[in-house]
């Protein structure tokens, strides 16, 4: 399987280029040449990790043995603390809850992270290399990602947080991993502040060669397929592969979803994907206009939405054009420089056919999560309400017919978010188990300065690599 890149000017790549490689070097994603196509039929019967492996093989193609892949799934989904890894809960007569935080941080990324932590430890062993991970978070990626890197041999990772600006659980989760390759450096400064050191430390190429650094952001391709799994998974359950099935996402920088598109384009039957935003909707303006438009970021009570553009977009903007590189770059530089840009209303048309949207505002958001939990007892976070809250508005609107069955992605354990849940429902969700002391445990984080040279020297006298 080759990859190329959204903007046509990098050279094509095979799986473990493009895992270790992260974003192309003429500044597009990569994305495989064609979707390979996957039949159901001896997907039935399957556990996750067995059907995780069968969805990823085609990806992977020869860059791993398949009996090494069921090996690595197998580990990966071992670790999450539901035997069903991504149940199923029914919540209306046609309508479904896809739980996706039983893995160790809590939330759907883990799903990807736990893979790619294992399969960034595989490739670099075979290789006798080793990397520098480098990232900033403002809450749920990074605790996601220091836990799939955690321990791992090849493998030495940096995460950059805003230093008061992540909640207390967030925080704790980065901090309280006593692994020695994991380095939690809180910065005095904002979210932007920490992602702009991360850009200026890949932009420092000397740097960025003498230590390896690479990143695990959710425009890597292994993160999208790995989320392709637990689409199949729902189609499975519910339609056994055959009848469509319609999901609802609550959605930031278009990675799950687009992870559900992808699923539909190898051929299982995804009916609609409805796309829920918070109040920063640039993604819903974009399915209900075709002007893909920024705006400022407001902060809300779904934080891992709370973005300007959504980096995993382009990929999607490269099918829209028929997989035209230059013009997905001119409509990349029109919104760097200019804000925005459109599409033509064919081209709109034929995106409002696989997607619908909805956007969800605060007020909105804390009713779904109060009728949620009075009519089924549901104790939601308040990412996952955007999401059934946008399923419902979808039914309203006809998007998503009665007898297909819809599932809610329900992204986040509810105890990650307690102040949210706490005003809309009256309490404090507990967290769970294996997490119980977490609010006790040690702590241990950096604090630097908002400087690129403290930041490089940090690295330089921390990473293996170094030595
Ligand atoms: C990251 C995240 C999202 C948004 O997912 P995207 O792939 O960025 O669209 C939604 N909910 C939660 C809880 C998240 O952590």
């Amino acid at each position: 399987m080759n990859y190329v890149s959204t903007r046509g000017e990098a050279p094509d790549l095979n799986f473990e280029d493009v895992l270790l490689t992260g974003l192309a070097r003429d500044g597009g994603l990569y994305v495989p040449q064609s979707a390979p196509a996957l039949s159901t039929d001896g997907l039935a019967g399957l556990d996750y990790a067995g059907l995780a492996a069968a969805v990823l093989a085609p990806f992977v193609d020869d860059a791993m043995p398949r009996g090494d892949l069921e090996r690595l799934t197998r580990d990966t989904y071992g670790v999450f603390d539901h035997a069903a890894i991504a149940p199923l809960k029914q919540i209306g007569p046609n309508d479904w809850l896809m739980e996706l935080f039983h893995g160790p941080t809590l939330a759907f990324k883990d799903f990807a992270l736990q893979a790619l932590g294992r399969l960034f430890d595989h490739a670099l062993k075979r290789r006798g290399e080793r990397v520098t991970i480098l990232g900033a978070t403002s809450g749920d990626t990074g605790s996601a990602a220091i836990e799939g890197c955690r321990g791992r041999d090849a493998v030495d990772i940096f995460i950059l947080f805003p230093k008061g600006r992540v909640s207390d659980v967030q925080r704790r989760q980065m901090t309280t991993v006593e692994d020695a390759n994991v380095h939690a450096i809180a910065v005095d400064g904002d979210f932007d502040d920490c992602q702009a050191l991360v850009k200026a430390a890949f932009g420092d190429l000397a740097f960025r060669d003498r230590m390896n650094l690479s990143a695990v952001n959710s425009i890597n391709w292994a993160r999208v397929a790995a989320q392709v799994v637990y689409y199949v998974h729902g189609v499975m359950a519910l339609g056994a592969g055959r009848r469509p099935v319609a999901f609802s996402v609550p959605s930031g920088n278009f990675g799950n979803v687009f992870a559900g598109h992808i699923a539909r384009r190898m051929g299982l039957p995804v009916d609609r994907l409805v796309v829920g935003a918070n109040v920063n909707d640039i993604l819903h303006r974009f399915f209900e206009t075709g002007a893909y438009r920024r705006q400022g970021v407001v902060p809300t009570m779904s934080p891992s939405m709370d973005i300007q553009v959504a980096s995993n977009f382009e990929r999607l903007l490269y099918e829209i054009t028929g997989r035209d590189g230059i013009r997905v770059r001119a409509m990349m530089d029109s919104l760097r420089q200019s804000g925005g840009f459109e599409i033509p209303p064919a081209a709109l048309a034929q995106v409002q056919a696989g997607f619908a949207s909805a956007r969800i505002d605060e007020e909105e958001t804390l009713a779904e999560m109060r009728r949620m939990h009075a009519e089924t007892g549901e104790v939601l976070d308040p990412h996952t309400a955007v999401g059934t809250a946008a399923a419902r508005k979808a039914r309203a609107a006809g998007d998503v017919p009665a007898e297909t069955p819809l599932i809610s992605l329900a992204t986040a354990h509810p105890a990650k978010f307690p102040d949210a849940v706490e005003r809309a429902v009256g309490f404090r969700p507990a967290l769970p188990e294996r997490l119980g002391d977490l609010m006790e445990r040690p702590e241990r984080a950096a604090d630097l300065p908002n400087d690129l040279a403290a930041l490089q020297k940090f690295i330089g006298e921390r990473a293996r690599i170094a030595a």
